[in-house]
């Protein structure tokens, strides 16, 4: 511990947001840049617990202490490799993680948590500014050939370490470009997509091909990729989306967010959906829902609104969502201050129970009503029916699971158990093994709609699963099993 009272002097601080009126016309991240002697004190704030809880609600166990020491220190190569150790894509879980490392941190008992997730974004900048992040390749090869399905973070992650072990990976996306939700559900804001892209770079150098535009089960049938590959990890996400089943769904203009933002993400000047000088509507009050927001703000949206049918959460931790636990709290997102910056609102407790329609078919308006819940199963306060302009609808309700296209079924009829898990998604065993020989499954498919965070880990731990499968043995480290769950 470098600063035994650093936690008693100086206050939790984070860089600050670029003005809105300046950020919303462009698509670059929001957040300013952070002097170095600003971080510095908030690293010494980290005490140095003897039992440090930031690991356990991170699930790649991150040595969080011990880059915050180095980096006190002044040591920021080693504090580089220390964040590299236990995670292959700092720079994506620095920006985009709602960090329960934080939400776990002990200082945040009775005052505000150290801010890991600044300290671990500067690291990795810093790491890549410095010339440090460089490719890795494997000292022998391996000659056993596995192929990874999906690109996200997942898949990312899982080829990453079995390229480094010795193997040959090929990662199949039927995108036009790889990253998965982080190319394509991800803007620009918040996280350019040059990360995603340095980082590719490595990969390719160290020896992972990428095959883009394919769709598995479609262009290569399962049984031809299973003969060419001795190992498969299904990372293919989750990406079924939930639906809105209300009259007038069918109408032009109501998307799906993930309708919505890849093509907003693939054409910042222009996208084919563009909410430029409509009213807009994001039904659902999430993350996804956020992105949305941001998104047609920065296209220039007449006025945007964010419908949640759940209450407003609390500002403050209740009694029933304890410190370690990651608390379900009212956030202020950059695209909430903008939102409300331009005259937008966050509605709460509400649901849509209609879209009406133009004499051309498009959307022109939503029908909602205030309910009670979620005890009394939303139900829906008379009298307080009314309608909002919507000449743009985005529907970022969540997903239910992966999609059972020709990849999953085509090997669901080869498994020798079930190969869904009751909630849907592809069952794994301890070692993320699914119910094919030689099928491993990782991220969001195995474990349903998640968090980055959770795709690296599973992708890491899966690694190491079929490092074992293919050698016999494996020096690869194991983050996660695939039962693990958040701290709730
Ligand atoms: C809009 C949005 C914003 C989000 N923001 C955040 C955030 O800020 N922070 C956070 O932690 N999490 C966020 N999430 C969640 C996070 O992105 C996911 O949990 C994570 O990306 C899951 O990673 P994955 O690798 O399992 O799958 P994905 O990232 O979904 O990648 C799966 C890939 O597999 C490909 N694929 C599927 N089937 C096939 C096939 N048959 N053949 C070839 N390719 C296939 C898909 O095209 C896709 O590219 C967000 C999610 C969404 C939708
Ligand atoms: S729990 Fe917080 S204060 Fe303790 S070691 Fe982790 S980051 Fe530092």
């Amino acid at each position: 511990m470098a600063d035994p009272k650093g936690f008693l002097t100086h206050d939790r601080e984070l860089p600050a947001r670029r003005p809105v009126d300046v950020r919303i016309r462009d698509w670059r991240e929001v957040y300013e840049d952070f002097p170095k002697p600003a971080l510095t004190k908030q690293a010494a704030r980290c005490m140095d617990c003897g039992i440090p809880f930031c690991h356990n609600g991170c699930p790649l166990g991150n040595l969080i202490p011990e880059w915050n020491d180095l980096v006190y220190r002044d040591d920021w190569r080693e504090a580089a490799e220390r964040l590299h150790a236990t995670n292959n894509f700092p720079e994506f879980t620095g920006r985009l993680c709602p960090a329960p490392c934080e939400a776990a941190c002990v200082l945040g008992i009775n005052a505000d948590p150290v801010s890991i997730k600044r300290v671990e974004v500067e690291i990795v900048d810093r790491a890549f500014a410095e010339g440090w992040v460089t490719p890795r390749p494997p000292e022998r090869k391996t000659g056993r050939r596995v192929a990874v399905i999906g690109s996200g973070p997942a898949g990312l992650a899982a080829a990453q370490q079995l390229t480094r072990a010795g193997h040959d990976v090929v990662v199949f996306e039927r995108a036009d470009r790889i990253g998965g939700l982080l190319r394509y559900g991800i803007p620009e804001f918040k996280m350019e997509k040059r990360h995603l892209d340095r980082r590719l770079v490595q990969m390719e150098a160290e020896g992972t091909e990428f095959r883009t535009g394919v769709n598995v089960g479609v262009d290569v049938p399962v049984a031809r990729l299973r003969e060419e590959f001795d190992a498969i990890v299904l990372a293919g996400g989750a990406t079924a989306w939930r639906d809105l089943p209300v009259p007038g769904r069918e109408l032009k203009g109501v998307y799906q967010a993930m309708e919505y933002l890849p093509p907003a993400n693939r054409d910042l000047a222009a996208s084919p959906i563009s909410a430029e000088g409509k009213h807009v509507v994001v039904i659902g009050g999430g993350d996804t829902g956020a992105d949305c927001v941001g998104t047609a703000i920065r296209q220039g949206a007449a006025s945007v609104t964010q419908l949640e049918i759940m209450p407003r959460p609390p500002a403050a931790r209740p009694g029933s969502q304890p410190w370690p636990t990651y608390p379900m709290l009212f956030k202020m997102e950059s695209a909430h201050e903008e939102l409300e910056a331009g005259g937008g609102a966050r509605v709460y407790a509400v649901s849509t129970t209609e879209f009406l329609a133009d004499e051309h078919g498009n959307v022109r308006a939503l029908r909602l009503v205030d309910v009670e819940g979620p005890a009394t199963g939303f139900r829906p306060i008379p009298g307080s029916e009314r309608e909002i302009p919507a000449e743009l609808v985005t529907l970022a309700m969540g997903f239910v699971g992966p999609e059972r296209g020709p990849l999953l079924t085509g090997l669901a009829s080869l498994a020798s158990r079930d190969f869904f898990d009751a909630r849907g998604n592809v069952a794994r065993g301890a070692s993320y093994e699914t119910a094919v020989e030689g099928v491993f499954a990782a991220g969001d498919m195995g474990r349903g709609q998640s968090l980055i965070v959770w795709a690296i880990a599973e992708g890491r731990s899966a690694a190491a699963a079929v490092d074992e499968y293919l050698s016999g043995r494996t020096a690869l480290p194991v983050a996660v099993p695939p039962t693990a769950r958040p701290l709730v």
